[in-house]
């Protein structure tokens, strides 16, 4: 299953994220065309070092925020004059008639106690920044689709049958740690999961298990893809909703590529996965139990913690070269310890590392509450020759490796464990 996660009016939840006087009253994130990115002075400009994916330009205007006087009120031959637009507007705005793209002038006559704020791209940006960074811990392969909407692939993650539950809990996360409202569109196709979440908004999840009787009474532009070129030629030919085209194949196929990729996303059968960004450093996950204090337990855990690491790592592509393990006990005692490893990954190796890193770090006796596991320094990060003493080892634990990959993903993360996470022990 794919998940489409859309924040609901994003710039004002923004706001509201920061703002709790903002909630529950009509608000609205307005802009006018910004000539300053021309200017010469360069004084207020900053790189952002971060990575904020490709659909970022890398430099923000990051001036003092301006009042809305300031920022949206021109003089002109001693007359006031209101300028520029709403970019975003809560529902609240929404439900007295101010619209997207609508004139701040019009919005205000329109709803006088609007709450009008400038935008702050730069405080959007590093909220988006820090959400996909969530959603990367929570989701092995997530694509951040724009500034507020992601993707995420499921398959052999969450059974397709748990997705919704996954999906309403991630919700509430994403609300108790942001205070970001988001819906969420499920489906198993990415581009169906996106239109699912256009229905779910405000704050909805939507799973859509038909395709065909879910598009049958949508208008045609709701669909992501269908630009006015398709609506125009879709039009003429007196088509006004998606269910109208299922019968259409051979039209779209004589568009030639873009027309048949364009059929097969509306009817869900693009089988297109997510694109993938290098833009991660490390992946790791972390658990916390109440006291376990014998040695094989805890190295039991830690190779199924493992397995989901390693699925995570061999998803993402990725190949790192350093494995490091935390422990916490009772009484705030740590152990942490770290390898490095220029080999092939594979999770038969993995395992192996953690398990002589778990010898060398554990202290016997202490009851431990806490395990984290984390692999970071990607190869195509950090470029480093790869041991060629183990190439013949590490390439048969590689094949392996990504066999039961193809199982998991198939079948499920918990179709194939190894022995080493089975030796049970009470508790
Ligand atoms: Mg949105």
């Amino acid at each position: 299953m794919f998940l489409h996660i859309d924040i609901d009016s994003f710039f004002v939840s923004a706001e509201r994220s920061r703002d709790a006087a903002l909630r529950g009253v009509p608000v609205a994130v307005g802009g006018r065309s910004n000539l300053e990115i021309f200017s010469t002075r360069r004084t207020h400009i900053r790189l952002m070092d971060e990575n904020h994916g490709a659909f970022v330009a890398p430099v923000f205007y990051s001036d003092r925020r301006k009042t809305f006087r300031e920022h949206f009120i021109d003089r002109i031959d001693g007359r006031e004059k209101i300028r520029g637009i709403v970019t975003t507007s809560s529902y609240e705005a929404r439900a007295r008639g101010v619209r997207t793209g609508m004139p701040l002038a019009q919005a205000l006559r329109l709803c006088p106690e609007l709450i009008v704020l400038p935008g702050d791209m730069l405080f959007y940006h590093q909220l988006s920044h820090a959400l996909a960074g969530f959603l990367a811990r929570e989701i092995p392969a997530v694509e951040q689709f724009s500034i507020d909407e992601f993707f995420g692939d499921l398959q052999g993650w969450i059974p397709s049958g748990e997705a919704e539950g996954f999906a309403r809990e991630l919700q509430r996360r994403i609300f108790r740690e942001f205070h970001l409202p988001v819906s969420i569109g499920i489906a198993r196709s990415k581009w169906t999961a996106k239109l699912a979440t256009e229905y779910a908004k405000p704050y909805g999840v939507l799973k859509v298990e038909d395709v065909e009787a879910f598009i049958r009474e949508i208008p045609i532009d709701k669909f992501p893809g269908i630009g006015r070129g398709y609506r125009r030629r879709l039009e003429e030919r007196g088509v006004r909703t998606l269910g109208e085209l299922i019968p259409m194949r051979r039209l779209f196929e004589s568009w030639g590529v873009p027309g048949r990729q364009l059929y097969r996303r509306i009817l869900g059968i693009d089988g297109e996965g997510i694109a993938r960004r290098p833009s991660r450093q490390s992946v790791g996950i972390s658990r916390t139990f109440d006291p376990i204090v014998e040695p094989e337990e805890l190295r039991r855990r830690i190779m199924v913690m493992a397995r989901h690491v390693a699925y995570i790592t061999q998803k993402l592509g990725a190949n790192p070269t350093r494995y490091s393990l935390r422990i916490r006990y009772l009484q705030n005692l740590r152990a942490k310890g770290a390898v490095r490893v220029d080999r092939i990954f594979s999770e038969t190796l993995f395992k192996a590392e953690l398990s002589r890193l778990f010898d060398r770090i554990h202290r016997p006796g202490e009851g431990a509450i806490k395990l984290a596991l984390s692999v970071s320094d990607f190869t195509h990060l950090h470029p480093r020759t790869l041991s060629l003493l183990d190439l013949e080892t590490d390439r048969r634990a590689r094949a392996i490796s990504e066999g039961m990959q193809r199982i998991r993903e198939r079948f499920g993360l918990d179709a194939i464990r190894t022995g080493n996470e089975l030796a049970a022990v009470n508790n």
